[in-house]
């Protein structure tokens, strides 16, 4: 006990040695409050690079140490015991847009939302999509986020990414990089920024589109509650929360977890619920998914870190 609570010390805050950096590199930051779950323990380190060549000296001198790249957080929950090494955070600094023709520049860590209104108020249709998806530009292109018939990769036409030596990439994706919610990039590369082309259109007909998919989202899934979004992958030609719904699941509750009552696939933190429920009931959904349906569903969300240890108490 003593000595796995010395170890547990001596890895969490002495051993590392952290090139310098001009922002701080925080430790035991609380994840919970930064992803819209709103679950789980505390990141290990937290570090918000200041521009890309602070990233990259980061990268290219960090000590060996497992990082985990966070964009807005609104796919992701963390487990409850946290996450150990780096938590990575691309803030306000790497929040850039700019407009070229038809072609819109932009950082990782910008909103979706922002450049979807950007698109919209520069007269570039095919961002309208986005207007209704959370997080960052980071999180979208890792996740090859998509709505109503439209991907991120449709719009993409390079990605700008910091590699795991710490080097610049700019890169233009083959056409199999992308695919259904992921795609090829190394899990520890970084996408930094983005350029996108549209299609020029009047800014009214884009409104219009972007009113159009608000009104769809408004009436079928939750709002102003702690969620992922969308928790499993829909199975090819099938939909996850047809599938939950026929396996009997709506009413599954794992202490203060449950399913959406206006979307099957969305999990609920309703309020103090942990990692250990959400993750729980995700279990309990598969397994009822996949005794009923006889299909095994695949988590969309991400979950991260590591589950409580009983010397976390
Ligand atoms: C209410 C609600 C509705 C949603 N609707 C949709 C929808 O319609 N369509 C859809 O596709 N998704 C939807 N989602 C899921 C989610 O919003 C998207 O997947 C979003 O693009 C994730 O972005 P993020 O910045 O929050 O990423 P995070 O949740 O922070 O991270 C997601 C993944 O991306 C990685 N990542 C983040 N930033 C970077 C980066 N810069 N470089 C490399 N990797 C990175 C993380 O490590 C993690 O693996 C919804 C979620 C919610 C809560």
């Amino acid at each position: 006990m003593f000595f796995n609570i010395f170890q547990k010390l001596f890895s969490k805050h002495i051993h590392f040695v952290f090139p310098p950096t001009k922002a701080e590199i925080k430790t035991n930051v609380p994840l919970s409050k930064k992803t819209w779950m709103g679950v789980g323990g505390n990141a290990e380190f937290y570090f918000e690079p200041q521009d890309e060549k602070d990233l990259c000296n980061f990268i290219k001198n960090k000590p060996e140490i497992p990082i985990l790249i966070l964009g807005g957080g609104s796919n992701v929950i963390v487990r409850d015991g946290g996450v150990p090494g780096v938590t990575i955070h691309l803030g306000k600094s790497f929040a850039n847009i700019s407009i070229d023709g038809d072609h819109i520049i932009c950082g990782a860590g910008l909103l979706s939302m922002d450049l979807s209104r950007f698109a919209q108020k520069n007269g570039l249709s095919g961002f309208e999509f986005l207007c209704g998806i959370p997080g960052t530009i980071g999180g979208a292109l890792r996740m090859n986020a998509g709505a109503y018939g439209s991907e991120i990769k449709d719009i993409l036409v390079s990605v700008r990414v910091v590699d795991s030596s710490g080097q610049i990439q700019e890169m233009t994706p083959q056409s199999d990089f992308f695919k259904y919610r992921e795609n090829a990039l190394p899990d520890d590369w970084i996408f930094v920024g983005a350029t996108f082309k549209g299609t020029p259109e009047s800014p009214e007909k884009i409104m219009a589109k972007m009113q159009d998919f608000k009104g769809k989202r408004e009436s079928s899934q939750p709002f102003g509650v702690k969620t992922c979004g969308s928790t499993f992958k829909n199975p090819i030609g099938l939909t996850a929360w047809s599938l939950i719904d026929k396996a009997g699941c709506r009413d599954l509750k794992i202490g203060d977890a449950s399913i959406s009552p206006k979307h099957a696939n969305f999990l609920i933190n309703n309020g103090k619920a942990s990692c250990a429920d959400v993750e729980g009931l995700g279990e309990e959904i598969r397994k009822r998914v996949y005794d009923k349906c006889g299909v095994m569903l695949e988590w969309e969300v991400k979950r991260v870190g590591l589950p409580k240890q009983p010397e976390d108490d």
